[in-house]
């Protein structure tokens, strides 16, 4: 028998979690096992999970197609460096990212993480301005609320007033920032947000490099969906002032919203898109950076010549063909009428919230369910009432937030809204 209390306690003294103190005010929940949308806590009470471990089990825990994989790749080669050499789980990759992503996106670069990802982004920007003898070109024009992660370069396009990173606001670079896209994935917009970005690009484009954003859907800035045509004319703009576009794929990429890539709402290509969090289903760390041709040759037509990145974990070859199976399990789903099937349930389930007192606003896009409270107090009360309820979720700030697996089952969809619904409902009347 696991001495659950004594492990729980050592990890409180001694181990940090995301945006902890140390050692932590309470004790974190103790998982045993998962299977499909279910996680089995230490004292074997079952939760259904809303939150695929932020965005990224598409198909749930412990896919036996993805698992088959990475176990045949376990007894191969679990990993090799990418220096010198290469193996078939990072072409095979390679050439399914290539095939699904816009058309003009053809080289592929591998990380460990999301972060490091938008890392290689902007490094690929900078690198291509600097490679046409352009280096003044090396700010970045960033939207409010959007988040690119928690690394040094990635914090600096993180909104910069929202809190995660504010306490380094000295040691980042300054870039630009456009006011955050008008809220709303249907609304027929004054186009005002487009106004103030365009106008950033006529002052300042001679010095920026490239646009960053999240298509569609800002994630952990807000949970704000956009409307496609922002998007397609932040694009226009992009090419008319000469201005790379760098798409923050790493949590709509693989379908959450309902298209494959969020940039196909608008049908449009960025020049670089960075893909993480979703793309080996969540089974094992890895993110790529992908860019088209046109960077891909002025770089290495430049001096140095050489892209200027290369991780020791690079391709790994255990995350690129559990990365490879995902995609083709994704693939072989009927993912669009789950994504349809969890939309219309939350529509259902979700928008009465509206008009509970408290709640300042509901919205629901693809398999995205999202609750924004006026109070930002009570997620930690929502959240314990949820798992008392059988449900996992984790709320942050005003957003009560779910985006369940693709293939979670009708009862366990119920069970997952009901359960939030009364969490809600508890903590905003007592
Ligand atoms: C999570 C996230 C990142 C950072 O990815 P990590 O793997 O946590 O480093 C970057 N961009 C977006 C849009 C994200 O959701």
């Amino acid at each position: 028998m696991t001495n659950w209390q004594a492990l729980l306690q050592f990890d409180q003294e001694h181990i940090w979690h995301p945006y902890a103190k140390m050692p932590a005010d309470s004790a974190v929940i103790g998982i045993s096992k998962t299977q499909g949308s279910i996680i089995t806590l230490s004292d074997g009470k079952e939760l259904v999970d809303g939150m695929s471990s932020w965005w990224a089990a598409l198909h749930g825990y412990n896919h036996p197609v993805i698992q088959k994989a990475m176990i045949d790749q376990i007894e191969t080669m679990p990993h090799i460096m990418f220096g010198g050499l290469t193996h078939e789980p990072a072409i095979e990759l390679a050439k399914r990212l290539i095939k699904l992503t816009p058309e003009p996106l053809q080289k592929v670069f591998f990380t460990d993480s999301g972060s490091v990802a938008m890392e290689v982004a902007i490094k690929m920007a900078l690198q291509y301005w600097i490679s046409l003898g352009q280096p003044n070109k090396n700010k970045l024009l960033a939207l409010k609320n959007g988040y690119h992660g928690d690394t040094f370069a990635t914090m600096a396009v993180c909104d910069p007033d929202n809190g995660m990173h504010r306490l380094f606001t000295s040691t980042l670079t300054q870039h630009f920032f456009a006011p955050a896209p008008q809220m709303g994935f249907d609304i027929d917009s004054d186009n005002q947000d487009i106004a103030e970005f365009k106008s950033l690009l006529e002052k300042h484009h001679t010095e920026i490099a490239a646009v960053t954003l999240e298509p569609i859907v800002q994630g952990a800035g807000g949970m704000r969906f956009y409307r496609p045509d922002y998007l397609r004319q932040v694009h226009e703009l992009c090419d008319s002032f000469n201005v790379l576009l760098i798409a923050d794929e790493i949590a709509t990429g693989f379908g959450r919203t309902g298209k494959l890539f969020a940039c196909e709402w608008a049908n449009i290509c960025p020049d670089i898109m960075a893909l993480g969090k979703t793309l080996t289903g969540g089974n094992i760390t890895l993110a790529a950076t992908l860019a088209t041709e046109k960077i891909s040759d002025t770089i290495s037509q430049g001096q140095p010549g050489l892209l200027m990145h290369g991780p020791t974990f690079m391709a790994n070859p255990l995350a690129c063909r559990a990365a490879s199976a995902n995609i083709d399990v994704l693939l072989n789903s009927p993912w669009q009428d789950n994504i349809q099937r969890i939309e219309t349930h939350f529509i259902n389930e979700l928008h009465p919230l509206k008009d509970l007192q408290g709640v300042a606003d509901t919205r629901v896009l693809g398999a995205i369910g999202v609750i924004e409270l006026e109070r930002s107090d009570l997620g930690e009360t929502i959240q314990n009432i949820a798992v008392a309820n059988g449900v996992w979720i984790r709320p942050f700030g005003k957003l009560i937030y779910t985006m369940p697996a693709y293939n979670i089952p009708t009862p366990q969809l119920n069970q997952l809204t009901e359960g939030l619904k009364t969490a809600i409902m508890q903590a905003l009347q007592p």
